[in-house]
């Protein structure tokens, strides 16, 4: 029995293991307009807390109900020989008192498993909140808010979590009861057969020993059942992730770097990010020759980073297409695309670890090149800074970068782009914290004169975009004025009012 009980609790923990891998692996493989629609929190619940379901909620009590199964027949067989009619009644009123049970609580386990699942992702979100956003909550004073949220998530978790506890063990007390009743009632029918007591005694001694063998087993069975609908909603949740498709491109080996040829073009690009949305790019085109410098300019909110992703193939167009050298932009085209391309998003991400793990950033720690590290560093105006410091390379970034000045923590996401020695490069508002003369030499040494690298910049400072051979004007998803800055400021009079705007003196 102790090894059966191991071997089970080795095989579920495997279960369990794969389940949770899977869910996050088909999680990691969505496509980021997947990932822009939901809350992290339902994620993370679903990754952690759901799949557990799975195990406690399916897994575990089949196992429970089908061992059970086996022996309850079997005692049943038995009971059958000795007497049918006693075993009918015994089996039938053990039985029925169980059924009875479990449909009066099925409601309240359905609510109580909702409960579970929903208030499971809203206490991840209240923590995540919290502490994602304290130094608002500590400048106003607002900790009480976000543990009132905590609090009434975390509450009725628990409150639902000792319902169902109650509900799968309260039964046996009364069953026992009823098991109690139900033999002496037996006794006395055995008894007025008039068969005698004494010819009786081992019918009713058959029928004690029994009972007392099946009310366990069916109190088990009785378990497994609330188990299963007191965690359904999660297991719903859990079911849900696991069934997320994967990529085509999944499994595939990795390509390499697509070498742009010509140049980028998009075709009469429409895009929105929800069905019934506004369109935020509306009738796109725009052509990128290889080896172009080109700005992307447009008051905030115009769609500019909604171009840069839609350029990445990180988000799909509704309608119209994206060549590459000609060739249409899809899923089989995509990896290869994207691998070319280095991205510094408007919010760099840092990792909680050292400055050369979050420069050559996914990249395994026995792979990475500390010239190249070294050598982005200083393309990035960020060696000096490190270097300056008693661990160098090794110096630690704190959480999302926290010890790092936002000037800092930007140079490091450049450092990062420019580790990956793309063909491609790409960058939103990339430089907007660094003091002017800092980001004129940044700016400089991302576009060497040699061309080879094709550069698409989103800014707001013109001084940013002066070496940018094309200068691309959108509003409201679409380009209104395209030309050098000098040609801008003469023809558009948005563009002169979104120079002026940038260069006002702080
Ligand atoms: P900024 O200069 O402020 O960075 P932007 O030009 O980069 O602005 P985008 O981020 O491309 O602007 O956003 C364009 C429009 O799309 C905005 O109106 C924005 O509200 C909307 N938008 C952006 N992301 C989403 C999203 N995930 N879901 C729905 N709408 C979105
Ligand atoms: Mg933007």
């Amino acid at each position: 029995r102790l090894a059966v009980v191991w071997s089970t609790t080795r095989l579920n923990m495997a279960i369990g293991a794969d389940l949770a891998a899977d869910a996050y692996e088909r999680t990691l493989y969505q496509p980021y307009s997947v990932h822009v629609r939901r809350n992290t929190s339902v994620v993370t619940s679903g990754v952690v807390q759901k799949v557990e379901a799975i195990v406690e909620g399916f897994i575990a009590p089949v196992q429970i109900a089908v061992g059970s199964l086996i022996t309850i027949v079997s005692v049943t067989v038995a009971l059958l020989l000795i007497d049918p009619l006693i075993a009918m009644i015994a089996v039938s009123g053990f039985g029925g008192g169980y059924a009875v049970i479990t449909r009066a609580f099925r409601g309240r386990l359905k609510r109580n498993s909702q409960q579970i699942a929903q208030e499971q992702t809203r206490v991840l979100k209240a923590i995540q909140e919290g502490i994602g956003g304290i130094r608002d909550v500590l400048i106003d004073g607002t900790q009480t808010l976000f543990l009132d949220q905590f609090r009434s998530s975390d509450r009725p978790i628990r409150r639902a979590f000792g319902s169902n506890h109650v509900i799968a063990l309260a039964p046996r007390i009364v069953m026992e009861g009823v098991a109690m009743l139900l033999i002496s009632s037996l006794a006395i029918v055995i008894h007025n057969r008039g068969n005698g007591i004494a010819g009786e005694l081992p019918t009713l001694g058959a029928l004690a020993l029994g009972g007392q063998r099946l009310l366990p087993l069916y109190q088990q069975c009785y378990n497994a059942a609330t188990a299963a609908l007191g965690r359904r909603a999660s297991l719903v949740n859990a079911m849900e992730i696991l069934s997320q498709p994967l990529p085509p491109s999944y499994g595939l080996p990795i390509p390499r770097p697509l070498e742009l040829e010509t140049g980028v073009e998009c075709k009469n690009i429409r895009f929105r990010y929800t069905e019934h949305g506004p369109w935020v790019i509306d009738g796109l085109n725009l052509t990128i020759a290889k080896g172009a410098r080109v700005g992307l300019v447009g008051t905030t909110g115009s769609g500019k980073s909604t171009v840069l992703d839609l350029l990445m193939g990180l988000l799909e167009p509704n309608s119209g297409e994206i060549l590459i050298d000609s060739n249409r932009l899809e899923a089989n085209s995509l990896r290869a695309w994207q691998r070319s391309i280095a991205h510094v998003p408007q919010h760099v991400f840092l990792a909680d670890a050292s400055v050369t793990e979050n420069i050559a950033f996914g990249t395994p720690a026995e792979d990475i090149r500390m010239d190249n590290v070294r050598e982005a560093a200083h393309r990035a105006k960020i060696a000096e800074f490190i270097e300056g410091k008693p661990a160098g390379y090794a110096t630690l970034v704190g959480e999302r970068g926290v010890q790092l000045s936002g000037g800092q923590r930007q140079r490091i996401g450049i450092a990062r782009a420019l580790y990956k020695q793309a063909s491609v490069l790409i960058l939103d508002e990339a430089t907007n914290a660094l003091d002017s003369q800092t980001e004129q030499s940044v700016i400089r040494s991302l576009m060497p004169p040699s061309r080879e690298t094709t550069v698409v910049i989103v800014a707001h400072r013109l001084t940013t975009l002066k070496d940018c051979d094309i200068i691309i004007e959108i509003a409201d998803g679409r380009i209104i004025h395209q030309g050098t800055v000098d040609s801008l400021m003469s023809t558009s009079a948005s563009f002169r009012k979104l120079a002026r705007a940038a260069e006002q003196p702080a």
